[in-house]
Formats: structure tokens, C-alpha cells, sequence
């Protein structure tokens, strides 16, 4: 289980296997693709209906960035593929 806790900042991305996602959130035209491809990792925010990574793996608590498990790297490829507007930035 992955696990937010043990991120420490400074410590080579290699190390870590996570994936790093972004949403230009702003530019989401909600058209559900991501969540409903990757719901582990992308969800609808209730507030403005732009897509958010899930609380569990933001950083900081921020809705449009995240770091995921290396076994979630295909799906969140595979939503950031499908996105119309290409607002899914993923780096391995
Ligand atoms: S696939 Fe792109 S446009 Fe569609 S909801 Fe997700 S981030 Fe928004």
C-alpha cells in the first residue's frame, strides 16, 4: 500500500517509484473521461465539476497535483491519452 507519509522531498524520484500527475485544471472541460477511465486516481470536484486528484494521493492537499504508485501509471496514461483538451501532464 502506498503510502503519502514516507514522501520525503529531496529524495530522488527513482527511488520512490511514484508517478507524478498534474491537471491544468483550469482547462478541464469536464468531460469525465479521466475519472471514469482512473477513478483511483482522478474524481470530480463536487465544487466547481473539474476534474481533482483523489484526496489520497495529492500533494499537499492539492487538488491538481499527485504523486501515484508505479501500479497506477497505466491508467493514469491511459486518461491523460484520452484527455480532450490534453490538460494531464504524467511523469514517470
Ligand atoms: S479527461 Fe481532461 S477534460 Fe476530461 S474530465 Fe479529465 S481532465 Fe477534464
Amino acid at each position: 500500500m502506498f503510502n503519502m507519509e514516507e514522501h520525503h522531498p529531496g529524495v530522488p524520484e527513482e527511488v520512490w517509484s511514484v508517478v507524478r500527475v498534474t491537471i491544468d485544471r483550469p482547462g478541464c472541460t469536464s468531460c469525465e473521461s479521466c475519472w471514469t477511465l482512473c477513478p483511483d486516481v482522478f474524481e470530480e470536484d463536487p465544487n466547481d465539476g473539474l476534474s481533482s486528484i483523489t484526496e489520497q494521493y495529492r500533494v499537499d492537499g492539492n487538488p491538481a497535483e499527485g504523486e501515484v504508485p508505479d501500479d497506477l501509471a497505466d491508467c493514469v496514461l491511459e486518461a491523460a491519452d484520452a484527455c480532450p483538451v490534453a490538460v494531464i501532464i504524467v511523469e514517470e
